[in-house]
């Protein structure tokens, strides 16, 4: 990064600073005044250095100045014009910042640059892993860590739209990348729908539906004039609008195009964030946005690591990968430290779930989901041997008749029927099948590994464990209270910089709560 040089806070200090000559207006025992006597414990000017010029350009404000700024704005969760404003008269903010009585403040502007640099930098990752190496050298992590995990919706900033209003922002960002590529008539064709709104009668279903056909067709052509193109830009855009016009539109019975019924898996929601997915945190809850995954240590309550994804991925996909990220980075930290039991709802129950997290050397400890069966014996009521290939019913049949078949998610599956020979004069058949065929039982893959979890939660011990998981819900609270119910940016990667950012301002609260800071505030008793 050129442009602007590298600025330092003076390692002697300056007597002019606020934490000295306002001490008496900093808010007592407040994250400012921890911010401010505790803050250069965790990081300085030279770790961000990296995001800077060595040689080149104007000094710019230290970065330690700026992630302090950053933390404070988290904390308070203010845009970037009151961040500004309050970085020039705020005397908690400028005490935390580390900076002068009289100093003049940040400019708005300066905070998307500094966003845009760490997160080309990966600094905001580094920032909250220096929560982190704190909380080792504080010795806060003792013996195998005992981690729970879960996730939350995290609404997107992008607004939701139609699909007809899909297609025309994307139909209308490969033209503005395509300008110099598209054929004339082409151009001239498509500027009229980019204008705005179509002003056609839209409580009319026909004049929808020639519109969309409109909007359709101009965007198949527009994707047939831009393919091939080697500008990255182009190839983007015009990827987008394929997949809009693939996922929201099909063809009626005369070839024309209609909207699509249903909604596709994996359907883009908004034009100005492609990234946002529709999700469920519930059969009845629904949201647009994101996925927060968090990993809390459940002894001091610290964030273990947060992850942000779409918000239609699976909730158990996001465990084995984050918790990989964790054990490997406190095994750069303090290789003594270990992960080991691992706490989840039973949403992360799933038995390949089970397995990723035992290939990382820990063990899941998650509910299974009891089983139904529409008021009729379920699958828990049958014993499976699956050592010798048999399965036996509630009334003590035994069925060895086992056919290869697939499960719900494509996974390798036998298939035990116990046939109408033995059900048809069962006394049991009422509470057991109303099949013809006689009933049947499918054994997955995960079969013993679930019923082991099945058998294992009933022990007193598990139970109480399980009862520790709300504590990474608590902890879910306070990074919500910290913004994040809400992204404040567009796009994956820059809300997963607000999840850092939040975790790092939870951590450093509760570092101080852990009594982690070693030193006694240098100044306070100039308070
Ligand atoms: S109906 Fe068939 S499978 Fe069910 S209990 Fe009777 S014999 Fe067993």
């Amino acid at each position: 990064m050129t442009g602007i040089v590298l600025g330092r806070v003076d390692p002697q200090g300056s007597l002019l600073e606020t934490r000295l000559m306002r001490r008496h207006l900093v808010t007592r025992g407040s994250f400012y005044e921890r911010l401010a006597d505790h803050g250069d414990e965790l990081f300085s000017d030279g770790e961000f250095a990296h995001l800077y010029s060595e040689r080149m350009g104007r000094p710019s404000i230290p970065p330690s100045v700026m992630i302090r700024a950053l933390l404070c704005a988290t904390h308070d969760r203010t845009s970037d014009a009151e961040t500004s404003r309050r970085t020039r008269v705020d005397a908690d903010w400028k005490a935390a910042m580390g900076v002068d009585d009289d100093f003049e403040g940040i400019a708005a502007r300066t905070f998307s640059l500094m966003r845009a640099r760490m997160m080309a930098a990966d600094a905001d990752n580094a920032l909250f892993e220096a929560t982190l190496a704190k909380a080792v050298a504080a010795g806060v992590f003792k013996g195998p860590l005992r981690s729970i995990i879960d996730s939350s919706p995290v609404n997107g900033a992008g607004a939701v739209q139609s699909s007809y209003e899909l297609i025309r922002g994307f139909l209308g960002r490969v033209a503005r990348a395509a300008a110099g590529i598209l054929s004339g008539p082409t151009a001239a064709a498509v500027a009229p729908l980019l204008a705005g709104k179509a002003a056609i009668d839209w409580q009319d279903p026909a004049a929808r539906k020639e519109h969309l056909g409109v909007l359709v067709a101009a965007g198949r052509v527009v994707l047939a004039e831009v393919a091939g193109s080697g500008d990255p830009a182009v190839a983007e855009a015009a990827e987008l609008l394929a997949q809009v016009i693939d996922q929201d539109v099909d063809e009626d019975g005369d070839g024309n195009p209609q909207i699509r019924q249903g909604v596709a898996r994996d359907r883009v929601v908004s034009h100005s964030d492609p990234e946002m997915r529709h999700g469920r945190k519930s059969a009845s809850r629904r949201f647009d946005g994101y996925k927060m995954d968090v990993i809390s240590d459940e002894a001091s309550e610290l964030v273990l690591g947060v992850e942000v994804r779409a918000a239609n991925a699976g909730d158990g996909e996001g465990a084995a990968p984050l918790l990989g990220h964790i054990r490997d980075t406190l095994a750069g930290l303090a290789p003594a430290v270990e992960m080991g039991l691992v706490l989840a709802d039973m949403a992360y129950s799933d038995g390949d779930v089970r397995v990723a997290v035992e290939e990382l050397g820990m063990d899941l400890v998650a509910k299974v989901p009891p089983m139904s069966n529409g008021g009729r014996y379920p699958k828990t009521d049958f014993y499976i041997d699956a050592d010798r290939g048999e399965v036996t019913c509630p009334a003590g049949e035994v069925s060895t008749d086992a056919r290869p078949t697939t499960d719900h998610k494509g996974r390798p599956a036998w298939l035990f029927a116990f046939g109408a020979e033995s059900c048809v004069g069962c006394p049991l058949r009422p509470e057991c099948t109303s099949a013809a065929a006689g009933r049947t039982v499918m054994v997955g893959v995960h079969e013993a590994r679930m019923a082991d979890a099945r058998a294992a939660q009933l022990d007193p011990k598990i139970i109480a464990m399980l009862r520790l998981r709300c504590k990474v819900e608590r902890k879910i609270d306070h990074l919500q209270d910290l913004g994040m119910r809400k992204a404040r940016y567009r796009g994956r990667r820059k809300t997963k910089l607000q999840a850092l950012l939040a975790a790092t301002v939870a951590n450093f609260k509760r570092l101080a709560v852990l009594g982690a800071f070693d030193t006694a505030p240098q100044l306070a008793a100039a308070a």
